[in-house]
């Protein structure tokens, strides 16, 4: 039996009564969980917890329901072109580091190693930035360009293989920073 308000008022309580909308009865052992979807009114941060476990759910059932999964996704906006695109690119780098013989096989990753490997392509970039250098790799290109590439597809091989959503991160973050206020915390940069 799940708790009632009085019961459990800051954990799992039951909160809504479920009804189908076509009248059909309602198995009395089902168990349902209600998420806000819409962001007019209440707390923000809450109702993108709320889409983020929906894009999960959407995911789960694309190759089951996929009408409904793709429905979700429209509606709700959670077929977002930079996540494509992120996804695509990192798919296309993974495979490229596991072709060249850059991906441990038993699927184990050194993550110090690879948080390492993306702060030494940061480290190429300021040094470009130092020198002026076009890229030794890529001479039409400034070396800076490159080496922040470089940076970002370090990042997309570690999300891949550690299973990581930074692109859905880095849009809630950029959503999260814009409520944020000017200069915030009293920072000078
Ligand atoms: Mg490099």
């Amino acid at each position: 039996m799940v708790p009632t308000k009085e019961e459990n008022p800051n954990g799992l309580h039951q909160k809504y009564v479920v009804t189908k909308a076509d009248g059909s009865s309602v198995d009395p052992d089902a168990e349902y969980f209600v998420l806000r979807l819409d962001y007019k009114g209440g707390d923000v941060s809450h109702v993108r917890a709320c889409r983020a476990a929906l894009s999960m759910y959407a995911k789960a059932i694309q190759e089951r329901i996929p009408d409904l999964a793709n429905d979700l996704k429209e509606r709700y906006d959670l077929h977002h072109p930079f996540i494509e695109a992120w996804l695509l690119m990192a798919k296309r780098t993974h495979q490229t580091n596991c072709d060249k013989g850059f991906v441990a096989e038993d699927g184990n990753i050194d993550h110090g190693t690879q948080f390492m490997l993306m702060v030494c392509e940061l480290c190429e970039a300021f040094e470009a930035f130092r020198s002026s250098a076009p890229d030794d790799k890529l001479p039409w290109r400034e070396g800076r360009e490159v080496e922040l590439g470089d940076t970002v597809i370090r990042i997309m091989n570690y999300a891949t293989q550690a299973k990581l959503n930074v692109a859905p991160a880095m849009i809630e973050k950029d959503e999260y920073n814009q409520g944020r206020p000017y200069k915030h915390g009293g920072k000078k940069f």
